[in-house]
């Protein structure tokens, strides 16, 4: 992170300062906020006015690092903005961070789940609290636990009702509709005891005992800037709030945890609706689910998500297809409205293999970020696909290619819950050992990570941080 100091910028005293305005963000500072406490959330991402459809420069990043994710980053390159350039990331897998004003939410379609009391109690969460917290954070995202399913959906689940002796569970995913954290950021701006500050990437955060102070600098000119808080929730994503606790504590090379999901991806052909007109814009974008019904170490051994085709699983698909560029487009476009894709998920623990570290190079820094399946998980995962695959044909879908992915965009781990302090852990209410103000928000404290999407329970763990910050000062 190159960073040139112009000018330096001090501010005021807050009580809580919340870095990050993703899901975790927001959601930490609903119930300070609604307390009347004086919070701020900084963020590194730009305020939304500056929004532009213009895509990513690419000269300006590093072309090894533009990889799978490069149709994302053109789409969306406000969620992207100076990503490369500024939270730099050495890995052999692509992971996807985003400097936004709300975040990676900003993308996707609202698409949630609950965890169940086991998984939680696996992540380290307490689960009478996050099942109490799922419910308010389901009101004040407008969840919705059912909506209209698309052709291939109602087809899909009419085959699962109709086989009485089919193993695992197919059903409905919950889904806030077009849910965008930077909405709760303007429900936010209501109160006038709440403060946005777009535009600041957080370098540092100090525990001076009385207060933290907060080290900042603008993305755009590099200015420092200083902000105090009583308190501290870090909200930065997993990554990020790993990143800046390594730096701020100075643990340099220092391991901690990594958690991401192995991750496959199978095109399916759904032969009953070749002959079917499906209305691609009135369908519903990832909203069924198969659930395992077995168990891996106390969390669900997988979940695969039923996607319908988008052009940009078509583009990808192209790769895979052993004719010419242009004649494999002809054919696809031909079954096109006619393929599901099956996102395939493996749930995930701490081990040796997985981790993340921050390695020093000269006046910058950039996280290294090892994740390596070993031969055991492999075995499991390929035997697990084979039986997803028995599943998916007896829902009446053709499993054509299976594929896995090495781009995430689910992670956590790197501030994970310890009994015991180690040199980068929590408490259970997510303050970090040995300092007295500063806490963590986000998926960084989690000790596993299951296989179903994981904003919901974001959500409400943020929730219950900030309720635990508020009582300091109650
Ligand atoms: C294409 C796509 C589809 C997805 N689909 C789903 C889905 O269907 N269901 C699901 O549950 N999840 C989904 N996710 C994942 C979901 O977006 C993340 O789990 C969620 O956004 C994590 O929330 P967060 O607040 O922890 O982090 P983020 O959303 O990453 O937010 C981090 C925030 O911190 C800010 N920040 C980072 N570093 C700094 C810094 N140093 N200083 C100041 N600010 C900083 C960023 O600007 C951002 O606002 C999807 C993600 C993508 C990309």
């Amino acid at each position: 992170m190159t960073k040139k100091v112009y000018k330096y910028r001090s501010h005021t005293q807050f009580d809580v300062v919340i870095v990050g305005s993703g899901p975790a963000g927001v959601h930490a500072a609903y119930p300070l906020t609604e307390a009347g406490l004086q919070v701020a959330i900084i963020d590194g991402g730009l305020d939304s006015k500056k929004r532009t459809s213009k895509p990513v420069n690419f000269s300006e990043t590093d072309s090894s690092t533009a990889g799978h994710a490069y149709d994302l980053l053109r789409k969306s390159s406000y969620v992207f903005y100076k990503t490369y350039q500024l939270l730099k990331i050495k890995s052999d897998i692509e992971i996807i961070q985003s400097l936004a004003k709300g975040g990676l939410s900003e993308i996707w379609d609202g698409i949630c789940d609950f965890f169940s009391k086991e998984e939680l109690e696996k992540i380290g969460l307490p689960a009478d609290i996050i099942q109490q917290e799922y419910q308010e954070v389901a009101k004040l995202i407008n969840l919705k636990l059912k909506i209209p399913l698309d052709t291939h959906g109602r087809l899909i689940l009419q085959s699962a009702k109709n086989k009485a002796n089919l193993k695992n569970t197919v059903y409905q995913l919950p889904t806030a509709i077009s849910y965008r954290a930077s909405s709760s950021i303007e429900d936010l701006k209501r109160f006038k005891n709440f403060t946005y500050i777009p535009n600041q990437l957080v370098y540092t955060v100090k525990d001076k005992i009385e207060y933290v102070e907060i080290q900042s600098f603008s993305i755009d000119n590099s200015v420092m800037s200083t902000n105090r808080a009583n308190y501290l929730i870090l909200a930065a994503g997993s990554i990020n709030t790993t990143r800046i606790l390594l730096r701020s504590l100075g643990l340099f090379d220092y391991r901690t945890t990594f958690l991401t999901k192995a991750h496959f991806l199978t095109a399916c052909l759904n032969f009953r609706t070749l002959t079917k007109k499906t209305n691609s814009k009135k369908s519903n974008f990832g909203q069924l689910a198969i659930l395992s019904d077995e168990t891996y170490h106390g969390l669900v051994a997988f979940f695969v998500q039923l996607y319908r085709f988008n052009t940009e699983v078509l583009h990808k698909s192209l790769k895979y297809i052993p004719l010419p560029k242009v004649i494999a487009s002809m054919l696809l476009s031909f079954i096109i409205s006619s393929l599901v894709i099956a996102d395939i998920r493996f749930p995930v623990f701490e081990s040796k293999n997985k981790f993340c570290r921050l390695l020093k190079k000269g006046d910058e820094d950039v996280l290294e970020i090892s994740y390596k399946e070993n031969r055991k998980e492999l075995e499991i995962h390929r035997n697990e696909v084979n039986k997803i695959s028995r599943q998916l044909r007896s829902l009446g879908l053709l499993p054509l290619k299976t594929v896995s992915d090495y781009v995430t965009v689910h992670y956590a781990g790197g501030v994970p819950f310890r009994e015991v302090p180690t040199l980068l852990s929590v408490d259970k209410n997510g303050k970090l050992h040995q300092t007295n103000r500063i806490y963590s928000g986000d998926s960084s404290t989690w000790k596993a990570l299951p296989a179903k999407s994981p904003t919901l329970t974001i959500m409400a763990n943020a929730r219950r941080v900030g309720k635990n910050v508020l009582r300091k000062f109650n």
